[in-house]
């Protein structure tokens, strides 16, 4: 089965929005076994639609359409596609009834713009966008089929996982590969890819490894053509576990922050941080993470000095001998972290994030990651370039590998 991609809107191409929604659903595919062919960006323009989708159609079976469902004059995706179909637009009455509580329950009533998301193309399927008021829809285009969807990510993102992929289902369409990934940290791609050519991999197992962001992340995936493609994979994953056991951390689209979330929560422990470069990244991080407050107890932005010391009780000596991004002050931190959020573990983030250095002279880049638990202390020392955003990143990421590792089973 192949799916071709429309992202529909002007601001996608002015680069105002950036088009994650293409993004999203080809990682989700690929995951699902089902090739994108082309992604295409179009503006909010009916002859520029109704091109691309008739070039679209010209070659895949299914065409997913993003944005251009809402009330204004600019949002014109059905109105292209019952052009290219010659089919008319129709009122869903259900849909209509819908919009009007929606608007009745925020305590006016619906503008009559609003009346436009209720039609669809003429014998097409609505799917109920339970987010927003544009309504989703499959119609049926000859042979092939164009899913319609909102263009909010948070809107698009549900539709797809519940309404798209059941509807794949129902049809049969067959998937070309089955995947399995695993995610890795502290070893770097080269020495991974040596590893892996020392055990070999089973045949009709393919292996690209991706680096991204302080993990590697080896994308297994086997052709369904071929037998038993599951039992293979698992095979190839066994494999991988014996010489990479201690840089795996998770699979199949698992996080170092959930695996670190599973890992305390399961332990009954608890963490507080202190970030400074970081500036509460880790904090957001992890409060992504739906129950993060069975085990996180919260974090300290001590950005300045001084808040080191009122705050966290780091010495003034020790700042002033040693300097903010040091060794002794990252434990201090931590130490600091742990004992004013009475945490089982404190860590803490300390760095130049650049684009200048410090008083100390110290290199942009240079961090240190520190942890302080009833076992003991530890510290890291890491140096890396980057831009503000990705040392901030690649901080929290260093301190939740570190967490990781203190935490996993067997150490
Ligand atoms: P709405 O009812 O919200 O208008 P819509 O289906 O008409 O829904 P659009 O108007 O095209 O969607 O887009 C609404 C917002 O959704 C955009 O301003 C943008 O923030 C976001 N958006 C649209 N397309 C994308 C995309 N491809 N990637 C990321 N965000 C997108
Ligand atoms: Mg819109």
């Amino acid at each position: 089965m192949q799916v071709d991609l429309i992202s529909i809107g002007n601001e996608l191409l002015t680069g105002l929005v950036e088009n994650t929604n293409a993004g999203y659903l080809a990682r989700r595919l690929w995951t699902k076994g089902i090739a994108v062919r082309e992604q295409r960006v179009v503006p909010d323009s009916i002859p520029a639609i109704v091109r691309a989708l008739k070039e679209s159609l010209d070659s895949s079976e299914v065409v997913i359409c993003t944005g251009g469902l809402g009330p204004t004059d600019d949002d014109l995706t059905r109105e292209a596609v019952a052009k290219l179909l010659g089919r008319p637009l129709v009122i869903q009455q259900q849909w209509l009834q819908r919009l009007e509580r929606f608007f009745e329950g925020r305590g006016y009533p619906m503008p009559p713009a609003n009346r436009k998301q209720a039609r669809v193309v003429e014998g097409s399927r609505l799917l109920p966008n339970e987010l927003g008021t544009a309504p989703g829809a499959i119609v049926p285009a000859g042979r092939s089929w164009i899913i319609l969807l909102p263009g909010p990510p948070q809107e698009m993102r549900p539709l797809f996982e519940t309404e798209v992929l059941a509807f794949f289902e129902e049809q049969n369409f067959r998937p070309s590969w089955q995947t399995k990934i695993i995610h890795t940290t502290g070893c770097g791609e080269s020495l991974l890819e040596e590893k892996v050519r020392q055990v070999g991999l089973p045949e009709g197992v393919q292996l690209s490894p991706l680096a991204m962001g302080g993990e590697v992340v080896l994308q297994l995936k086997t052709h369904i053509a071929g037998r038993a493609p599951a039992a293979l994979l698992e095979e190839a994953a066994r494999r991988l576990r014996e010489p990479l056991g201690e840089y795996i951390f998770g699979e199949d689209g698992e996080t170092l922050a959930s695996t670190v979330a599973a890992l305390f929560t399961g332990r009954g422990m608890t963490l507080a941080l202190a970030e400074s470069c970081s500036g509460g990244l880790l904090a957001d991080t992890i409060t992504d993470i739906p129950g993060s407050s069975n085990f996180f107890k919260g974090s300290l932005v001590a950005y300045s000095s001084e808040v080191k010391v009122s705050l966290l009780g780091v010495e003034r000596g020790l700042l002033e001998k040693q300097g903010a991004v040091s060794d002794a002050v990252a434990r201090a931190m931590a130490r600091g972290a742990r004992r004013i959020m009475g945490a089982t573990v404190g860590a803490a983030i300390t760095g130049i994030a650049g684009p200048g250095s410090d008083s100390s002279k110290k290199p942009v880049g240079l961090f240190y990651t520190a942890l302080s638990a009833p076992r003991g202390e530890e510290c890291r020392r890491t140096l890396l370039p980057g831009t503000r955003r990705a040392i901030k990143e690649r901080a929290s990421q260093a301190l939740l590998a570190m967490l990781w590792r203190m935490m996993r089973p067997g150490s």
